[in-house]
């Protein structure tokens, strides 16, 4: 019986180990997609099943499982539609391939008595530890019901119970710890991940990420044939803002920027803070007049744009842009970023508030 619990304690590890890789680039414990919630739930679902057939003899006559453990654990963390998809594919298994007979029956209606009875109380506005409490209160009354339907023998009611209500205590809370030990490893992961490509103040594309993208961008658009362009971007004066109105107004305007590139790009464009109040922007499959319209809608953009340093003081900034475009004005993809800012020099020199093609005759 002993080792029957190990095996069930090593099952449970190793479906949550799995999870753990599967689920660590989503957001599954917070705000989770309905997708990520539907795929919780199969998993959970998967997980009960397993432990079903891993069932621990009791006594002669008796046998538990810990199938309840995963829709305990997809309720607590996720909520209610993990919990009862996975309480109708735990109690589908057990009706469907175990044979039917009074106690599948039983054990498909507590199944989904479970799920939805948990995935209920996960909604109630109180604390994870509450709802834990409330959900092995609900347990304990469902499995004492429906002991009493399924065993007539008092004594071996008993037995069962004391060691079903023990042994998914014991469960039950080794693994609310593990699991709360994966969630904060994947909080961690997520967050250096984050940290490693991402700029902090802007949460564009970092230097390190700029460079590993643009590697990947122009192999392949080397290897598909198509035209590249870069726009380097950099605001003019910006000294005298920090100047003028202090630091943290510099930072809001950029953010504001960072906010303006993003909603003037297209979503597969890449974005990125070259450092200071520098930016680039990588136009996958662009054109260079194309890139030339692009960086003047802009230009304009930021010219036109009230940049609110507080409720009621906003500033106006211009930017530069220089643009470099493969293969029709750069022949080596490699020197697309130089190129840029070479015709950023430029911009800068004719006055600033200006778009520049990277011209090669003239350099
Ligand atoms: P130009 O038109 O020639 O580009 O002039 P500029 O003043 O914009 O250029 P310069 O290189 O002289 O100054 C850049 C300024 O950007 C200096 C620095 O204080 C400011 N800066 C760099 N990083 C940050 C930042 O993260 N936040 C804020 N607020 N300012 C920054
Ligand atoms: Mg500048
Ligand atoms: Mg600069």
């Amino acid at each position: 019986m002993v080792l029957s619990f190990f095996q069930n304690a090593c099952i449970l590890i190793a479906f949550m180990s799995i999870g753990q890789n599967f689920f660590k680039e989503k957001n599954i414990f917070c705000n989770s997609s309905l997708n990520d919630k539907v795929a919780f739930g199969f998993f959970s679902g998967i997980l009960g099943v397993i432990l079903l057939m891993n069932s621990v003899q009791i006594t002669h006559d008796t046998i538990i499982d810990f199938r309840y453990i995963p829709i305990l654990l997809s309720a607590l963390y996720v909520g209610l539609i993990p919990s009862v998809i996975a309480s109708i594919i735990i109690g589908a298994f057990r009706f469907f391939f175990l044979g039917v007979s009074n106690s599948s029956i039983i054990g498909l209606i507590c199944s989904l008595f479970i799920g939805v009875g948990f995935g209920i109380i996960s909604l109630l506005k109180s604390s994870k530890r509450r709802k834990y409490i409330y959900s092995m209160i609900l347990l304990i009354i469902v499995s004492v019901i429906s002991s009493f339907i399924a065993l007539k023998n008092v004594i071996l009611i008993f037995q069962t119970l004391t060691m079903f209500i023990s042994g998914y205590l014991i469960i039950s809370y080794f693994s609310i710890k593990y699991l709360d030990y994966i969630i904060e490893t994947i909080k961690i992961y997520q967050r250096l991940k984050n940290e490693a490509t991402k700029d902090y103040l802007t949460g564009l594309n970092n230097v390190r990420q700029f460079d590993d993208s643009f590697n990947n961008i122009s192999q392949l658009a080397i290897r598909k044939e198509e035209e590249l362009s870069m726009l380097l971007i950099d605001i003019d004066y910006f000294k005298k803002v920090n100047d003028n109105y202090g630091h943290n107004s510099g930072d809001i305007i950029l953010k504001g920027l960072a906010e303006i590139l993003i909603n003037t790009c297209r979503t597969y464009d890449v974005i990125s803070r070259m450092g200071g109040e520098e930016f680039s922007i990588i136009l996958l499959d662009c054109s260079d007049s194309r890139a030339f319209k692009i960086a003047e809608r802009l230009r304009n953009t930021v010219q036109n744009n009230n940049f609110y340093i507080s409720d009621n003081e906003a500033i106006k900034i211009t930017i530069s842009i220089g643009i470099s475009s493969y293969p029709k004005l750069t022949s080596q993809i490699d020197n697309l970023l130089e190129n840029a800012d070479i015709a950023l020099y430029q911009a800068k020199n004719i006055g600033r508030n200006k778009v520049v093609l990277f011209n090669n005759d003239k350099n």
